[in-house]
C-alpha cells in the first residue's frame, strides 16, 4: 500500500516532468506504469531516434531525455509502481482517491494525474486456441524479471529490437533458448542481427526462421510448443516458457471507466490548469484533449506547469501560491 500526495498514471516524458513541477511545490509522487521501464513512447518505441524539437537541445536521443528527466526528478525522490496497469479510482469519504492496480497494488492519493498518453500499451497476441489458458503459466508478452527465466528453456517468438535484444540478453540465462521468427530477414538494428547471429553460431541459440508458432502444449502449465515452417513442417519444442514478442499497441483501457469526458480516445480537460471533469483529476500529455492542442513534448511539459499549480491549490485552497523561479529558489529536495 502507499500513500502519496499525488499518483501519477503513466511514467512517459510528461508524467516523468511533472514529478519535477509538483515537486518544487514539495508534492510527492508515485508513478504507476504498464510498461516494465519508464519513458512511454520514447523508451518502447523510439530510444534510439533523436528528437529535435526539445528547447535548448539542439538534438538529443529520446532514450537519453528519459534518463535526464529521470535526473532531474531525483531530488524529489518519486516511488514507482511498474509493469502494472492502473484499473480502478474510487473516491473516499474524504475526498481522496484509493487506485488499485490489475495485480492488486493500492495507492491512496489526495490528486490524480492522468499521463497516460495513448493510453496502456498491449501486446499484440499470436493467434492460438488456448493461449490465454497458459498466460502467467508459461506465457508471458513482456520479461519483466529476466532472472525469472535463469536455467529455464525458453522459446522467444518475433523479429523486432525487442525480440532480438531479449535473444541476446537471456542466451546466457537461459538453459536452452530457441527465436521463432515468421520471415528469414528481421526488422530489428542491423547489430542485433549479427549478434544472434554470431549466437547461433556459438550453439547458444537455436533458430527456426519461416516459422510460426502452431499449438500449445501441457496441461497446468506449459510444457512445449509446435511450430509450422512454410513447407508445413511441423517442429515440436519442449519449453518452460514462451513469450511471444510481437510489439504492443496502445490502448485507452481502463482509463475509459473512470467518468471522465471522453472526445476520440482523449480526456477533455480544462486549459486553465488541466483539470478534466472530474474534481481533483488532472490530465496531461498526449492523453488529453482541447482546442488546438499538439501532441508534443514540449506542449506536455507546459501543461505539467500548470496541471501542478492547479493540484496545488486544489490541496491547499487557503494556501497562497507565488511563482519562485528556480534560479532565486533553487531546487529544494525532500
Ligand atoms: C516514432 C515517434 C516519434 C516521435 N517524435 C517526436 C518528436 O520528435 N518530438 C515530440 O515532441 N514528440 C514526438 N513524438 C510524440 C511523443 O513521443 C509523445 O508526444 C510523448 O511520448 C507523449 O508523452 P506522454 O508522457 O504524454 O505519453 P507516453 O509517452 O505515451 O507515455 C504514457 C505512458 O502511460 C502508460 N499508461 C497508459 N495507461 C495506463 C494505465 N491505465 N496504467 C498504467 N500505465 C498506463 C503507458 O504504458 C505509457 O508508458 C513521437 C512519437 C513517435 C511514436
Amino acid at each position: 500500500m502507499v500513500k502519496t500526495d499525488v499518483c501519477i498514471i503513466g511514467a512517459g516524458p510528461v508524467g516523468l516532468f511533472a514529478i519535477f513541477e509538483l515537486g518544487l511545490l514539495k508534492l510527492r509522487c508515485h508513478l504507476v506504469d504498464y510498461l516494465p521501464q519508464v519513458g512511454g513512447q520514447l523508451s518502447e518505441i523510439y530510444p534510439k531516434k533523436p528528437i529535435y524539437d526539445i528547447p535548448g537541445f539542439p538534438d538529443i536521443l529520446a532514450g537519453e531525455l528519459v534518463d535526464n528527466l529521470m535526473k532531474q526528478a531525483e531530488p524529489f525522490k518519486p516511488s514507482f509502481t511498474l509493469g502494472e496497469r492502473l484499473e480502478s479510482i474510487e473516491r473516499l469519504e474524504d475526498g481522496t482517491f484509493e487506485l488499485e492496480t490489475n495485480e492488486g497494488s493500492k495507492i491512496f492519493s489526495k490528486v490524480v494525474v492522468i499521463a497516460g498518453g495513448l493510453g496502456c500499451f498491449a501486446p499484440r497476441k499470436p493467434e492460438l486456441e488456448n493461449l490465454s489458458h497458459f498466460e502467467g503459466k508459461g506465457v508471458a508478452y513482456m520479461i519483466l524479471d529476466p532472472e525469472k527465466y535463469r536455467d529455464k528453456k525458453v522459446v522467444i517468438a518475433g523479429g523486432g529490437d525487442s525480440a532480438l535484444d531479449w535473444t541476446i540478453f537471456l542466451a546466457n540465462v537461459a538453459s536452452e533458448l530457441t527465436l521463432v521468427h515468421r520471415r528469414t530477414s528481421f526488422r530489428g538494428a542491423l547489430d542485433s542481427v549479427e549478434k544472434v547471429k554470431d549466437l547461433v553460431a556459438q550453439g547458444k541459440v537455436n533458430l527456426h526462421l519461416n516459422s510460426n508458432i502452431n499449438e500449445l502444449h501441457g496441461d497446468q502449465k506449459l510444457e512445449g510448443i509446435s511450430i509450422i515452417d512454410k513447407d508445413k513442417n511441423i517442429n515440436k519444442i519442449d519449453t518452460d516458457y514462451f513469450i511471444p514478442l510481437f510489439g504492443l499497441s496502445p490502448k485507452l483501457g481502463p482509463i475509459a471507466n473512470w467518468g471522465l469526458n471522453i472526445d476520440k480516445n482523449a480526456i477533455e480537460v480544462d486549459v486553465k490548469d488541466y483539470s478534466t471533469n472530474v474534481e481533483g483529476i488532472y490530465a496531461i500529455g498526449d492523453i488529453n484533449t482541447y482546442p488546438g492542442k499538439l501532441k508534443l513534448i514540449l506542449c506536455g511539459f507546459h501543461e505539467a506547469a500548470l496541471m501542478a499549480q492547479g493540484a496545488y491549490k486544489y490541496i491547499y485552497p487557503d494556501a497562497k501560491l507565488n511563482l519562485k523561479y528556480t534560479t532565486v529558489n533553487g531546487v529544494q529536495a525532500f
